[in-house]
């Protein structure tokens, strides 16, 4: 079985810091098989669509400017449970809260650039994935 899937993108502070291949090497050891993968930059307004449900929220500006400041890197991973364990793998969103040893603690700056997305639900993932890659750009 192909297990089922998330998103992620490794996000422009965690780039730009030079940790691309070990957040890359964290999520293989972890047991996701990486069916798609990108470098690109967000424009602001691709940002603001992708975190559109917080477009209420204080932060709403910060998050989609700081998105949009940098390239990112993102991918499409397979697991059984991918979503679920994909979150345990990268640890609450505040890095001081994070478990040890998961990708925000040992990568993130701060709570608004912290390194990591990962998708919150089956429903999200598929439009995540959709947003960012075509079908012919997915390798399953
Ligand atoms: P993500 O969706 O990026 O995987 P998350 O699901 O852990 O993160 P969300 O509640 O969806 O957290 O918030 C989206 C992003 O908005 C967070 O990852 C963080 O970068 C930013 N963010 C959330 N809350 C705050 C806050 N209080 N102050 C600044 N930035 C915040
Ligand atoms: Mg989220």
């Amino acid at each position: 079985m192909a297990g089922n899937r998330t998103f992620t993108m490794i996000k422009p502070d965690a780039v730009a810091d030079g940790h691309i291949g070990a957040i890359l090497a964290k999520i293989n050891e972890a047991g996701f098989r990486i069916v798609a993968l990108k470098m690109t930059q967000l424009s602001k307004k691709k940002a603001e669509g992708f975190y559109a449900v917080h477009q209420e929220r204080r932060f709403f500006e910060e998050l989609t400017s700081f998105m949009s400041s940098g390239p990112i890197v993102a991918a499409v991973l397979e697991k059984d449970n991918a979503v679920a364990d994909f979150r345990t793998l990268i640890g609450a969103t505040d890095p001081a809260k994070a478990a040890p040893g998961t990708i925000r603690a040992l990568f993130a700056r701060n709570m608004g650039e912290n390194a990591v997305h990962g998708s919150d639900s089956d429903e999200n993932a598929a439009i995540e994935v959709a947003y960012h890659f075509a079908v012919t750009e997915l390798f399953a």
